[in-house]
């Protein structure tokens, strides 16, 4: 066997959720293992909502997770508004 020098490497993680709390609250997963979401970070179980690496996967980044995280919020601000205001 050669060794070869090397003065750094890459390294592949795995895409998988860290958490099961999705699976546990009954959560609906996409093609990818994720958590399915529409637009506003909504999930198939009403009330709850998933952003971040929970639910776009690839690719796995903090800029994105902050986006979906903002849209996830704006859901959750809409939903009780209306729930307020619509129901009411
Ligand atoms: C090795 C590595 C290198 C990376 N490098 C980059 C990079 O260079 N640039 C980049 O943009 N992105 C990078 N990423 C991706 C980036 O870190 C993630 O996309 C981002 O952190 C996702 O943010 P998040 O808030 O969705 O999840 P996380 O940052 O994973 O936060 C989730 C939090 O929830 C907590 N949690 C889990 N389950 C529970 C529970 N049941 N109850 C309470 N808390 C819970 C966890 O402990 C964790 O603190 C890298 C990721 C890895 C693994």
């Amino acid at each position: 066997m050669e060794t070869i020098s090397r003065k750094g490497g890459f390294v592949l993680t795995q895409w998988i959720q860290s958490s099961d709390i999705g699976k546990e609250l009954g959560c609906e997963n996409n093609s990818l293992g994720v958590i399915a979401t529409d637009s506003f970070g909504r999930t198939n179980i009403t009330g709850v909502y998933a952003a971040g690496d929970a639910s776009v996967i690839v690719p796995a980044q903090l800029i994105i997770a902050a986006a979906e995280g903002s849209r996830a919020g704006a859901g959750v601000n809409m939903d009780l508004t209306q729930q307020e205001f619509l129901t009411s």
